[in-house]
């Protein structure tokens, strides 16, 4: 299971889609609850992936210090700004099996949701993550308006990361023309990334561009029972105040809450909405996010959902195009089929854009 922990609800950033620290009356700034009875749950879990999460957890270095310390699992990692490397021992950076930093993709982009300076700050941090030792490094981008996915995606590639994960700012957001922006230029930019997979397949080589990866795997391998973040079934987040939550984004929403450290808490049964379980796509897409399925409405209504939904399935239809030139490559022995497994619980990444 993943176990995102948040170590404090407090931000040093405040990004434009997101607009900074949690109220502590909400998210506590600090953990509030007893750190044995979390080893405990997650002690009891033979295949826990445990990520810190904030707010910024770098704020917090010292429950992450005590956590890895203390607390058994099969895998660290954090999700990070990337600004407050340097607050935490390099020995505890080379434990991190992964490394999500937030970066939205070429400077001007990154500078502008983030703030000036921050895209200079990130590459930094990849740099000295990269001298420490870190082998698993992840762009988390958030994609807006801004966003030229091609263009962005690449550059976050070239500069060395690993993989590449993007996220729409959709549905928590205020609402703005997705549809259009999709169709003149989200769209058409993932088609030249899938293209420039491919390309880069026939030479042997696999691009870490994880909406891709998590969809062929999904092919290939296992198709995804819900969500593919695992929301409530495969993934919880632990608030700082001990409640136990199907998605990190979900803290104020009761239907989020599973349990708490002190008593434990019961896994969710995924029951996707009736579009869902009729859908083509579904064994790839898993419903996308369980936070749009239950508010999704309440924030941008039928039609905004709908057009999200519309480019997710466009997103799919473009990556399953490859899969007959994929099977070929793999037949030839040019890649392997193993090479195209990606499980996004390793990494708590999302898949579905
Ligand atoms: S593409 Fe849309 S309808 Fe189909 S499974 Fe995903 S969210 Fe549900
Ligand atoms: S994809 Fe949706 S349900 Fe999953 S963690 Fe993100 S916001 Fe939560």
């Amino acid at each position: 299971m993943l176990w995102l922990l948040f170590t404090t609800g407090a931000c040093n950033l405040k990004c434009t889609y997101c607009g900074g620290s949690f109220d502590p009356r909400i998210v506590p700034w600090r953990v509030t609850y007893d750190i044995g009875l979390l080893k405990r749950l997650i002690e009891a879990d033979d295949e826990a992936v445990v990520i810190f999460y904030g707010g910024e957890p770098l704020l917090n270095p010292g429950f992450i210090m005590k956590v890895m310390d203390n607390i058994r699992a099969k895998r660290f990692g954090i999700q990070t700004n990337g600004i407050l490397v340097n607050l935490l021992p390099r020995d505890y950076w080379r434990r991190m099996d992964v490394v999500l930093l937030s970066i939205d993709g070429r400077e001007e982009v990154t500078d502008r949701n983030r703030g000036v300076g921050v895209y200079k700050a990130v590459v930094k941090a990849l740099n000295y993550l990269r001298s420490v030792g870190v082998k698993r490094i992840i762009a988390r981008m958030t994609v807006t308006q801004l966003t030229d996915i091609y263009e962005d995606v690449t550059h976050l590639l070239n500069l060395g990361f690993d993989y590449v994960h993007w996220q729409l700012n959709v549905i928590w957001t205020e609402k703005w023309d997705v549809l259009n922006w999709a169709i003149n230029n989200y769209l058409p930019g993932i088609r030249k990334l899938v293209d420039l997979f491919v390309e880069s397949a026939r030479k042997g080589a696999i691009l870490g561009i994880v909406p891709i990866l998590g969809i062929l795997s999904a092919h290939f391998f296992k198709p995804y029972e819900g969500p593919p973040c695992g929301a409530g079934y495969r993934a919880v987040a632990v608030s700082t105040d001990g409640r136990v939550l199907a998605c990190p984004i979900a803290v104020r929403e009761d239907w989020a809450v599973l349990g708490h450290v002190n008593v434990g808490f019961k896994p969710m049964r995924i029951q996707l909405p009736e579009a869902c379980q009729r859908c083509e796509y579904r064994r790839y897409c898993g419903g996308r996010c369980l936070y749009a399925i239950m508010e999704g409405e309440k924030y941008w209504g039928k039609d905004g959902v709908e057009i999200v939904d519309y480019v997710t399935k466009e997103t799919i239809k473009e990556i399953l195009r490859i899969i007959p030139e994929m099977e070929q490559l793999i037949s030839k022995g040019i890649i392997k089929k193993e090479d195209l497994m990606y499980d996004p619980i390793l990494d708590s990444t999302e898949v579905i854009p």
